[in-house]
C-alpha cells in the first residue's frame, strides 16, 4: 500500500503540500491526497497494470524512476504528490471538472510542477512534483 503522509514527502515538499491543501480549502476544494510514497516494488506492480497484468496504463516509471520513489538519507522522501478533488466525498476523476484546473493553479503559485498542464512531460492531473531546484 502507497503512502499517503505528508511526512513521506520530501522535506522541502512538506510544508509546501500543507500549504497546498489549506489553500484548496480556503477555496472550497475538498481534497484528498491518494498518494505520497510508493516503494520500489510497488512502482514494479503498477507499472506491470497494463502491461503484464490487467487494466490500463497508469505510469511510464519503473521501479525507482518515479518522483514518488525517492529516497533521502535511507527514508521516504517523495518528490511529489497524487491529490483528486471530492466531490460530496466522491473523487472525481473527470479531468474537465474544474475543481482540477483550480487545483492546478494553487499548485502552480507554490512553485510546484503540476502535471496536469498541456507542456507537461506527461499527463497526469493528480500528480504535483517538487521542481528540480531541491
Ligand atoms: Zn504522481
Amino acid at each position: 500500500m502507497a503512502s499517503r503522509a505528508i511526512s513521506d514527502l520530501h522535506p522541502q515538499l512538506q510544508p509546501l503540500a500543507e500549504i497546498f491543501l489549506r489553500r484548496c480549502r480556503d477555496q472550497g476544494l475538498d481534497p484528498l491526497l491518494t498518494c505520497t510514497w510508493r516503494s520500489a516494488a510497488e512502482q514494479d506492480a503498477l507499472y506491470q497494470q497494463g502491461r503484464s497484468k490487467p487494466g490500463a496504463i497508469v505510469t511510464q516509471a519503473r521501479a525507482g524512476q518515479s518522483a514518488h520513489n525517492a529516497m533521502l538519507y535511507g527514508s521516504p522522501a517523495a518528490r511529489a504528490f497524487d491529490v483528486v478533488p471530492l466531490v460530496a466525498g466522491k473523487p472525481v476523476w473527470d479531468a474537465e471538472h474544474p475543481h482540477w484546473h483550480l487545483m492546478g493553479q494553487i499548485g502552480q503559485a507554490l512553485g510546484l510542477n503540476w502535471y496536469g498542464q498541456p507542456d507537461a512531460p506527461f499527463q497526469e492531473y493528480p500528480h504535483f512534483q517538487l521542481s528540480q531546484e531541491f
